[in-house]
């Protein structure tokens, strides 16, 4: 449930909430909303529900409390229904701003990382990606740099003035990983990867968790809630496709997942279309489908000699592609800025309540 406060409720009174209900050895999470708290009561209530319910509706400063009718809760847009807008360095993600993170699947060399930042750089990229730990699905595949790669990242990111992302696979790595990168990212072999999420949870860089190639959009937010209810909200989700039926592409895009999602979630949405197709060539329509549909932003697979990358050449576009993706990637983001902010489309006309998407 989320108690709502009035508008003119005092500092005392949300305190006397929040204190309520942690006698009761629940969790008060609280959002300060454009002009009123708004508490989460976070943990098992159980049977308690109805009796909990009357008493802090009975309290000072209490507007009304109302049950979330979602499984996930602080994710959720019921309990906040503004955008979150991660800020990120020089980044900007979910203020209906365009996001762009590219770079290598792989960061092979010093060399192809400086190569690639210079050209996605150049092209306008907001964020630097490249992989230091890769989950390869062959023990026998290239494993990644590892830590000689973080230092690249974080040279290359610093020339630049990029902000980095790069993927954690596992508790143990996310100190290291922390120091380095500016955003750090769950892959989708990892997304119920619990006690990684609730490492995560403990740190205040932002997470771009994403969804798991068999997982339902509800165990995804799921995964986000256990990152948010462990102390971080700043969850960014990453669509990047599904396995399907389907064998012409690596996986299959659910583009629907992106306006489904801003129905749910405050949280910002990025796109990678180069994971969900494999292939090269569908990876600009897929970009601009995403960014029609409302995504926040797109990840895609960049390498200065897409022949001989150590991973995922099949799928990365060359500097020069890469250039051609953002021209066109601007125009549809431009032409697609009033019609989200459309109130018959908007998720405020949906019923959700709160700000509509860009
Ligand atoms: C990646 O982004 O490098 C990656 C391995 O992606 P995914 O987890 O989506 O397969
Ligand atoms: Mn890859």
């Amino acid at each position: 449930m989320f108690v709502v406060m009035s508008v003119s409720a005092s500092e005392a009174e949300v305190n006397a909430v929040k204190a309520a209900i942690l006698a009761e050895g629940l969790h008060p999470h609280e959002n300060e909303g454009t002009d009123r708290v708004v508490i989460a009561v976070v943990g098992e209530v159980g049977p308690r529900r109805q009796a909990l319910s009357n008493r802090l509706s009975a309290m000072a400063g209490v507007e009304t409390v109302t049950p979330i009718s979602r499984p996930f809760k602080l994710t959720s847009r019921e309990f906040h229904p503004e955008d979150s807008v991660i800020r990120v360095g020089s980044a900007v993600i979910g203020d209906g701003s365009l996001t762009v993170m590219a770079g290598p699947c792989s960061v092979e060399s010093r060399e192809q990382l400086m190569e690639t930042v210079d050209a996605v750089a150049g092209a306008g990229a907001t964020i630097l990606r490249g992989g230091a730990f890769k989950p390869r699905t062959s023990p026998y595949s290239f494993q990644g740099l590892g830590v000689e790669a973080l230092r690249y990242l974080r040279e290359a990111g610093d020339a630049t003035g990029l902000p980095v992302i790069t993927e954690v696979m596992e508790p143990g790595q996310v100190d290291v990983i922390n120091r380095y990168a500016d955003i750090l990212q769950v892959g989708t072999r990892n997304m119920q990867n619990f006690s990684l999420l609730l490492a995560l949870g403990r740190i205040e860089k932002p997470v771009m968790l994403k969804r798991g190639y068999g997982a339902t959009i509800e165990e995804w937010l799921m995964a986000a809630e256990y990152i948010v209810s462990a102390g971080n909200p700043n969850v960014i989700l990453c669509e990047r496709g599904i396995r399907t039926f389907e064998t012409y592409t690596r996986n299959t895009l659910d583009i629907s997942a992106v306006p489904l999602l801003h129905h749910l979630t405050h949280l910002p949405v990025i796109v990678d279309p180069s994971h969900a197709t494999g292939k090269r060539w569908l990876v600009k329509p897929m970009a601009l489908a995403a960014i029609a549909a409302g995504a926040d932003g797109i990840m895609v697979e960049v390498h200065p000699h897409p022949e001989s990358a150590l991973s995922d050449g099949e799928q990365s576009l060359t500097p020069d592609q890469f250039r051609a993706l953002m021209g066109s990637l601007r125009a549809v983001h431009a032409d697609v800025a009033d019609l989200h902010r459309d109130p018959v489309l908007s998720t405020a006309a949906l019923g959700v309540g709160g700000s509509s998407k860009h």
